[in-house]
């Protein structure tokens, strides 16, 4: 992991930084020598790592900027990577309601949490903010399609009757973050089978899934089961109903 010097951090010109020289003049040397054998289409840099101690652990996060969108994704780091096989990640996607909130709609929260603290147990490995609210179709469409659910329609419904996909996440991006720390193989953190492939579309080697399923509370148990049925994760939704 190349971690940006002071100096570095305070020259910084964003913007710049999510250009991708790929493309650009053949007379910029600068910026051909900063991206050397880089020949990825999605171009994802490190801008800052700084020490995060949190209630879950003592870890590192990473900010990150790319060439394909303008979001803030982030990673927070435990440990030392080494040679970046077999390291334990969640790759999470944004969501301000469960994350922050303590929202009883879904269990992003809860799965954030108990990702950090795995990890933080582990010792070592990354989990990845991923700035793709709501399935990528952003905070206030979310709540939209929330409206939507409490007139009767599940999740993926209310997705599609909105004009999205059912999952508009993309994941070359975190892939991308990842390898750029260090990582070339992941156990990744997931009941969603579609990750899994996704990540190994993005040139990831997923060398194992490690379930993540938490207690049901009453109030996303409808949500977990049309994960389960429509979205096809891989949930037992064993303790249905038995949370508060
Ligand atoms: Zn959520």
């Amino acid at each position: 992991m190349q971690v940006p010097s002071i100096e570095e951090v305070l020259a910084q010109d964003l913007d710049e930084l999510r250009r991708c020289p790929a493309g650009r003049a053949a007379d910029d040397a600068a910026a051909r020598a900063a991206c050397a054998g880089c020949e990825a289409e999605v171009c994802v840099k490190i801008v800052s790592v700084a020490d995060f101690p949190s209630e879950f652990g003592q870890f590192r996060i990473v900010g990150f900027v790319n060439n394909k969108d303008a979001k803030d994704h982030i990673a927070i780091l435990k440990g030392e990577l080494g040679e970046g096989e077999d390291v334990l990640v969640r790759v999470h996607s944004a969501c301000l309601t469960g994350d922050a909130l303590g929202s009883r709609r879904c269990d992003c929260g809860p799965q954030l949490h108990a990702a950090l603290r795995a990890i933080e147990k582990e010792g070592r490995g990354v989990v990845v903010y991923h700035q793709e609210e709501g399935r990528g179709i952003g905070l206030v469409n979310k709540l939209r399609a929330y409206a939507l659910q409490d007139q009767g329609y599940d999740t993926l419904d209310a997705n599609l009757a909105l004009g999205f996909k059912a999952d508009e996440r993309e994941y070359r991006i975190p892939a991308e973050m990842l390898r750029k720390l260090g990582v070339k193989s992941v156990r990744l953190m997931t009941n969603n089978p579609e990750k899994v492939e996704h990540m190994e579309a993005a040139g990831l080697r997923v060398s194992e899934r490690v379930a993540h399923e938490l207690p049901v509370h009453h109030h996303d148990a409808a949500y977990l089961r049309t994960k389960k049925e429509r979205f096809g994760h891989l949930l037992a939704l064993d303790h249905e109903g038995k949370g508060k």
